[in-house]
């Protein structure tokens, strides 16, 4: 039997959860349609930036995220391919209103946080939202399409369920996406990387690792601290690199490790957790894509929003996630979720990122050049304009939206 809500969101990631969480605040009747049951894993760096930060923040939820196991990252170490190494800290995130008034004015600049826990705040915070109904593992089969409308979701159980509006936060393959032609498959705007747990690497510390490796150009070999000794490490290339050029991931990630002079005696101790090696692919944001239709969004990596310069995609389905639930707020209370009520949501999505995700798609096709990256991070290193530059920054208060994106600070060391 179909079944009426004001909104279905197809995912429960970071995107979806954070979407539900904020309808149904403002007293939507939302069915969130799970493919997993929670928790669950993701493959992913875990690092969660300052700008996730914000939205936690402005979700209450920072404080139940401070006390799952994680690591704090208070800033990121890198080399360049002529191993020249360069640290620089992340700022605190400016605290909202609220938390100030709680007496609670400092946020911590970021964490990494393993997914199964991460995500798994989040969708048990909008499970327990009133007036989310959740279906886990429940795989949305496609959207439903009438007269050119999206009107509701088809369930892999073969079941249809009806809604006003139907959110896309599926992923990088949701069928929401794909069912409403929103969903681009270019290799030269996607990444393929792979993630394994490792414990006990030495020299581990509060810092997050990016190391421009010769053979991973351009992409690039991470290092994440976690809780209890585990570190997340990976490597992540985009994909039309990894196709011209025939590169096996594995065996690259697998030669950083036991082959490269940099890393060898960090892992010469170190342990792979069985099991957690998994691959996937990131949809990037330098293509930009339609957000919203007849009856429909895409929020995170169904929309494609991640930064192609770093990898970044959870803050930005988080925010797309804040939007998406105030426009559809928006159209609900003035007649109806159309593509025009609902259009003012690309534009907003793009006002608040697309500055970013261009300015980190020039990175991006800079990045591809060995010597540049030895030149700037050779620069960076030694030159007191630029670390004075970033000093004067880490002070500015005011200028909140750079300061509390980590990348900002590895895209700055790029600028002249
Ligand atoms: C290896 C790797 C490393 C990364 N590292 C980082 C990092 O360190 N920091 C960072 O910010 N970002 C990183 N990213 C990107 C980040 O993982 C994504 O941008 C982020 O997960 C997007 O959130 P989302 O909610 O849009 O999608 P997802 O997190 O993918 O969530 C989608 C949800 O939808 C569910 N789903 C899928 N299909 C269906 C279906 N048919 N029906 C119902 N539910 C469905 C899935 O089970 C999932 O729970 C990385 C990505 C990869 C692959």
């Amino acid at each position: 039997m179909a079944k009426e809500y004001d909104a279905i969101v197809a995912g429960g990631g970071p995107g979806g959860a954070t979407t539900a969480t904020f309808l149904a605040r403002q007293g939507y009747k939302v069915a969130l349609f799970e493919k997993e049951r929670f928790p669950r894993d993701k493959p992913c760096g875990d690092a969660i930036s300052g700008k996730s930060v914000r939205v936690l923040d402005a979700l209450g939820l920072i404080d139940q995220v401070e006390k799952v196991p994680m690591a704090l990252a208070l800033g990121v170490r890198f080399t360049s391919p002529d191993t020249t190494e360069l640290v620089v800290p992340f700022p605190k995130p400016k605290a909202s209103e609220e938390r100030v008034a709680m007496g609670k004015s400092h946020n911590e600049p970021g964490y990494v946080c393993r997914r199964e826990i991460y995500d798994n705040v989040l969708f048990q915070a909008a499970k327990k939202t009133k007036g989310v109904k959740v279906f886990e593992e429940t795989p949305v089969e496609s959207a439903i399409m009438e007269g050119g409308r999206c009107v509701g979701v088809k369930t892999k159980d073969g079941k249809e369920h009806r809604a006003k509006v139907v959110v896309g936060a599926g992923g990088a393959l949701c069928p929401v996406g794909r069912t409403v032609g929103a969903y681009e498959r270019d290799p030269a705007h996607w990444v393929a990387a792979i993630r394994v747990y490792w414990k006990d690497v030495k020299d581990v510390d509060d810092n997050i690792e990016i190391h421009f490796v010769d053979d991973i150009i351009p992409g690039y070999f991470w290092i994440f601290p976690l809780e209890n000794g585990l570190a997340n490490v990976g490597i992540g290339m985009r994909e039309d690199y990894v196709k011209k050029d025939k590169k096996d991931l594995k065996e690259l990630l697998d030669r950083c490790i036991h082959d490269n002079p940099l890393f060898v005696e960090r892992f010469a101790g170190a342990t792979k957790v069985e099991g957690s090696q998994r691959g996937w692919i990131l949809p990037l944001g330098s293509r930009r894509r339609r957000l919203s239709g007849e009856g429909w969004l895409t929020v995170g990596d169904a929309a494609g929003l991640i930064d192609p310069f770093s990898g970044e995609g959870i803050g930005n389905a988080m925010v797309s996630g804040q939007l998406a639930a105030e426009q559809i707020h928006i159209a609900l209370s003035n007649g109806g979720a159309t593509a025009d009520a609902l259009a003012p949501y690309d534009i907003k999505v793009w006002a608040e990122i697309g500055d970013e995700l261009e300015r980190s798609y020039k990175m991006q096709k800079l990045g591809r050049h060995k010597w540049l990256l030895n030149f700037v991070v050779r620069k960076a290193a030694k030159s007191p304009r630029l670390q004075a530059q970033l000093s004067e920054m880490l002070s500015d208060r005011e200028d909140t939206d750079e300061l509390t994106n980590w990348w900002f600070y590895l895209r700055l060391l790029f600028m002249k």
